[in-house]
C-alpha cells in the first residue's frame, strides 16, 4: 500500500532528480522595478508587470475606496449572489475598452481558458492550437469535446494543411496566443485569420502578454492588426500581467458573456473577485487611457535593452516584445547566469527543458515602463560581466 508520506517522498525526490524542482524565489519588498529578492537588492527583470501597474498608488488607491465601500469580498459565486455591480460595471468598462460585444472576468487567465474552451466546444468540432500555446489552453483543450489537432509554430503552411485535412459542419476554432510567453514573438494574426476565414473558423486568441502591451493604448494583439470588432474573433487573457492584478477575461461577440456565464464551470462554481480586485482593475483601464507615458516608457525601454544585448553579442533570438529571451544553449549555463546575475544585482529568471527545448535554455528577462535608464544599465553591465565569465560573449 502507497503511504501518503511515501508518495509524497517519491515525487520530491523523482522531481530533483529530473532537474524540475522548484523553490520560488521570495520577495521581501512590493512587486516592483527594483525589490529585495532573498535579501538581495535587485533590478528586477523576472515579473510580468510589464506597466508597473502592481504596486501602483493610483491603483491601491481605488482598491481601497472599493475595499471600503463593497467589502471584503464578494460573498458567493456570482451567479448565486455574488455579482456586484462594481462587477458589471467593470465588464462594460473593460468591453469598451477592448470594442468588443460583450466581456466576462473569471478569476485567472488559467481558469478563463478552462472556462472557455471546455464550454464553447462540443463534439464534432474542430480545434487546432499553436504548437507553444500556453499550458491553460493545452489543459483548457483536454476539457473540450472537439476534435483537436496541433499546428507548428506560427506556420501558416501547417495550419492550412490540418483545416483542409479536417473537413467537418462543426465549430472550427483556431487557437493561438497573440504574444508568446518563451519567445517574445507576435502571432501573425493578419495570416492566422485570413485562413481561418477561408475555412470558416473562428480565431482564439489569448492575449495574456499583448494586453497592456500592444495595439492603441494597450488594447492588445487583435486591436493591432485591426480585428477588434470582428465577431469571428474571440478574446481572452489575464489581468495579473499589464494590469497588475489577478483574473481573467474573454472578450468578443455581443452573446459570448451570457453563454459563458452559463455554461463555464469556473465562473459557475467558483466565487467572483473581491471588490479591491475589482476596483484596482478599474482604475488601471483607467489609468493606461489617460496617461499615454505608460506604454511609451514600455516601448522604449524594450527597444533600448534589446538593441544594448544585442551589441553586446546576446541572441535575443527574435523577441519583438518586451519578454527578451537570451540564449545560453544548456540548462546548467542558463541557471548559473541567473544566479551570477543575481549576485549583481539582478534579478532574472533561467529556464531550461521542459519549458523551453533542450539546446535553447535561457534567461527570460521582461522590460517594464517602471525601469529607468539606470536599472537598465546596470542589468547591461552585470550581464557583459557575466556572459564573458561564461563564454557567451566575446572579448
Ligand atoms: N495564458 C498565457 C499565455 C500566460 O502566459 C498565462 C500566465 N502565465 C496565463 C494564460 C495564465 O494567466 P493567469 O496568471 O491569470 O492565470
Amino acid at each position: 500500500m502507497t503511504t501518503l508520506h511515501a508518495r509524497l517522498n517519491d515525487e520530491l525526490t523523482r522531481l530533483r532528480s529530473a532537474g524540475l524542482h522548484i523553490t520560488p524565489r521570495v520577495l521581501d519588498a512590493p512587486q516592483r522595478a527594483r525589490t529585495r529578492v532573498d535579501g538581495v537588492d535587485v533590478v528586477n527583470l523576472a515579473s510580468n508587470n510589464y506597466l508597473g501597474f502592481a504596486d501602483h498608488p493610483y491603483l491601491k488607491e481605488r482598491a481601497e475606496a472599493y475595499l471600503r465601500t463593497w467589502g471584503a469580498g464578494a460573498g458567493a459565486v456570482r451567479t448565486i449572489a455574488g455579482t456586484l455591480k462594481i462587477h458589471e460595471d467593470f465588464e462594460a468598462q473593460l468591453a469598451q475598452f477592448k470594442h468588443t460585444g460583450s466581456a466576462l472576468v473569471l478569476q485567472s487567465g488559467f481558469t478563463t481558458n478552462q472556462g472557455v474552451l471546455g464550454s464553447l466546444l462540443q463534439e464534432g468540432d474542430l480545434v487546432i492550437s499553436d504548437e507553444l500555446n500556453h499550458a491553460s489552453i493545452i489543459d483548457g483543450l483536454r476539457l473540450a469535446k472537439a476534435t483537436k489537432k496541433i499546428f507548428k509554430h506560427k506556420d501558416m503552411a501547417d495550419l492550412r494543411r490540418v483545416l483542409q485535412e479536417n473537413p467537418t459542419d462543426g465549430l472550427k476554432l483556431v487557437v493561438t496566443d497573440g504574444v508568446f510567453s518563451m519567445d517574445g514573438d507576435i502571432a501573425p494574426l493578419d495570416q492566422i485569420v485570413a485562413i481561418a476565414r477561408e475555412f470558416g473558423a473562428v480565431t482564439y486568441v489569448d492575449d495574456a502578454h499583448g494586453s497592456g502591451v500592444l495595439g492603441a493604448q494597450g488594447r492588445g494583439t487583435v486591436h493591432h492588426f485591426g480585428f477588434e470588432h470582428a465577431d469571428d474573433v474571440i478574446q481572452v487573457g489575464t489581468l495579473s500581467k499589464a494590469w497588475g492584478v489577478v483574473g481573467g477575461y474573454a472578450a468578443g461577440d455581443a452573446n459570448l458573456r451570457d453563454v459563458l456565464i452559463n455554461k463555464a464551470r469556473p465562473f459557475l462554481f467558483s466565487t467572483g473577485h473581491p471588490p479591491a480586485v475589482v476596483g484596482a482593475l478599474s482604475a488601471a483601464l483607467d489609468l493606461v487611457q489617460q496617461d499615454e507615458s505608460f506604454m511609451t516608457r514600455l516601448w522604449e525601454n524594450t527597444r533600448y535593452f534589446k538593441a544594448e544585448l544585442q551589441r553586446l553579442g546576446f541572441d535575443t533570438f527574435g523577441s519583438e516584445t518586451p519578454i527578451t529571451p537570451v540564449i545560453f544553449g544548456e540548462a546548467s549555463a542558463a541557471f548559473e547566469a541567473s544566479r551570477r546575475l543575481l549576485q549583481e544585482g539582478v534579478f532574472a529568471v533561467g529556464l531550461g527543458f521542459p519549458t523551453v527545448p533542450r539546446d535553447l535554455a535561457r534567461i527570460r528577462n521582461i522590460v517594464t515602463a517602471e525601469h529607468t535608464r539606470e536599472d537598465l544599465d546596470h542589468a547591461l553591465g552585470a550581464y557583459e560581466r557575466v556572459g564573458r565569465a561564461l563564454g557567451v560573449v566575446g572579448g
